[in-house]
């Protein structure tokens, strides 16, 4: 930590500063110059990260040198973390290269139609099976996922299709009975800062895909990252999925360069959402490609048979035959960026 003093803070105020930090089990490092006197903090900055520095008269600014996010900081594990999804012969890596695919309906409606979606998506080159049994629906008389036999289900699909499986969990009461069932556990938008729930869901050791809230900073995404890891699993997945912008001719907004961003701070690997991102399906597959050039782990498509029959999110969803199309154009453009299936 580097704290910087006011112009003009008396002798007094720098002796207090350094007494603060003294009682907090730190050293000081004064370097007086014409106009500031500047401290430099010497040893764990995390025993002063959360003291109120700027409180202490004469502190202008306190800076810290390492980020708060230190688990989750590249700095701090420079060897990207790929993440394993699934068991036995059904595993899907993501990151360090490995490109994640995936893909499947907002919500599970019957065992029939995840299925055919399944057998579908599997075809076109999908190694992940997504689908909400527990949905976070803004109208509270919207459908709100089958539940635990929606969990079921997810977990037949996937088995027979040899696809590793993802849902989200929105309470943490369901999140033991979701680990039961399921190889990847959801972290949705609205969820992101819920940090009882994150710590709920580090703790089952499960591979996590945290997607970022739509009024979060790529901080905030790496902080809440920071909590499922320090409660158990490093086995996170980011999911750039839209942030609320100035236009509202498409769902959010892409924050394409998020991607990079994260990749510079973090070790975790970090994939795109474009429909939750758009929520156009005619727009879906040029924000998909753009995020595979860019570099990302994967890409997170809904995709439906029936888009107007469907009971969540039906108009962003792709169809099969349009994700088929998307899929082997994603897989050229992602091997040109180096990365392999
Ligand atoms: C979803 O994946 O269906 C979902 C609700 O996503 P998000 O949290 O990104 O809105
Ligand atoms: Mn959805």
């Amino acid at each position: 930590m580097i704290i910087i003093l006011k112009n003009g803070a008396t002798e007094e105020q720098v002796a207090h500063v350094v007494e603060r930090i003294e009682a907090m089990g730190l050293q000081a490092h004064l370097s007086k110059g014409t106009y500031r006197t500047v401290i430099g903090v010497i040893g764990d900055e995390e025993k002063i990260r959360s003291a109120p520095l700027m409180a202490i008269p004469g502190v202008e600014e306190a800076v810290p040198v390492l980020p708060a996010f230190k688990l989750a900081s590249r700095e701090a594990h420079p060897q990207s973390t790929i993440v394993e999804v699934g068991s036995g012969k059904t595993i899907t890596k993501i990151g360090g290269g490995h490109f994640g695919m995936i893909a499947g309906p907002c919500a599970i409606e019957s065992a029939e139609r995840l299925d055919e979606i399944a057998g579908s998506i599997k075809a076109s080159g999908a190694n992940i099976l997504r689908g909400g049994a527990y949905k976070p629906r803004t109208s509270p008389y919207a459908f709100q996922g089958l539940g635990e036999e929606g969990l079921k289900i997810l977990r037949d699909v996937g088995r027979k299709h040899g696809l590793p499986t993802v849902t989200e969990a929105i309470d943490p009461r369901h999140v033991e009975l979701i680990a039961e069932y399921t190889d990847m556990i959801q972290l949705g938008a609205r969820n992101m800062q819920n940090f009882v729930l994150l710590t709920e869901v580090g703790k089952t050791g499960k591979p996590v895909l945290m997607k970022r809230g739509m009024a979060a900073t790529v901080k905030d995404l790496l902080m809440s990252a920071e909590y499922v890891i320090a409660s158990g699993s490093m086995q996170v997945v980011l999911c750039e999925r839209g942030i609320k912008g100035i236009d509202n001719a498409c769902r959010n907004m892409l924050d394409i360069a998020a991607v990079a961003q994260v990749q510079l701070m973090s070790h975790l690997p970090i994939i795109v959402d474009p429909s939750h991102a758009t929520g156009r399906p005619e727009i879906i597959p040029s924000c998909a490609l753009a995020a595979a050039a860019s570099g990302a782990d994967g890409i997170h498509i809904e995709v439906h048979n029936c888009p107007e029959d469907a009971m969540s999110d039906g108009p962003q969803a792709l169809l099969p035959e349009q994700y088929a199309t998307l899929a082997a154009q994603i897989r050229k453009v992602a091997a040109v960026v180096g990365k392999t299936f």
